[in-house]
């Protein structure tokens, strides 16, 4: 069972860092700081962006901001291959990440309303509602990590001595304030 408080105190919890639908950290206020770093490790290392942050960076919140320019506009292949154009990109009203790397290629996260999924960067070229070069320069900043700084932050705190063992129905391998911790779920 796993309580509603900061997980780095256990103090009863204020505030929540979210990466994904009811994913994320619980903390309290003072340790509000952690849970976003941690947070931001754990999308660097999964290859999860987030609106918001990529807003923050310059080329990033440029292709983005041509996007949702062309929302219902740009076009969309459906697996029967059909072309559609009601689709927009997923934002900040939904609790989820939107950009992602899948397959080894850094994706969009859009939706028509009734179904959501990730389509590769690449393919808004193909239809000519990105430029490669834009592609291209958006790929390369989001290898290189937006969540880099908080990523190396965490590795900093690692410590190697916490080592924990594998234990059925218990997760281990959680990074939490640098140190290892495990989880156990409910069968
Ligand atoms: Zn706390």
């Amino acid at each position: 069972m796993r309580p509603a408080s900061c997980e780095y105190c256990q103090q009863p919890d204020t505030r929540y860092v979210t990466i994904d639908h009811l994913f994320g950290i619980i903390s309290c206020d003072a340790h509000y700081d952690w849970a976003l770093r941690d947070c931001r490790a754990y999308m660097h290392l999964n290859g999860i962006v987030l609106l918001r942050d990529a807003k923050k960076v310059d080329i990033l919140s440029a292709l983005i901001e041509e996007l949702i320019a062309k929302n219902t506009l740009f076009h969309i292949k459906r697996t029967s291959g059909v072309i559609e154009t009601d689709w927009s990109v997923v934002d900040e009203a939904y609790d989820y990440p939107s950009l992602q790397k899948l397959d080894d290629k850094w994706s969009v996260h859009v939706t028509n309303t009734k179904v959501r999924k990730f389509v590769p960067l690449e393919e808004f070229i193909l239809y000519g509602d990105l430029s490669a070069e834009a592609v291209n320069a958006a790929t390369d900043i989001l290898d290189k990590g937006v969540y880099i700084d908080e990523y190396e932050k965490q590795m900093l705190l690692a410590v190697e001595a916490n080592h924990v063992t594998e234990v059925a129905c218990v997760g281990t391998g959680i990074m939490t304030n640098g140190s290892l911790v495990r989880i156990l779920s409910p069968r």
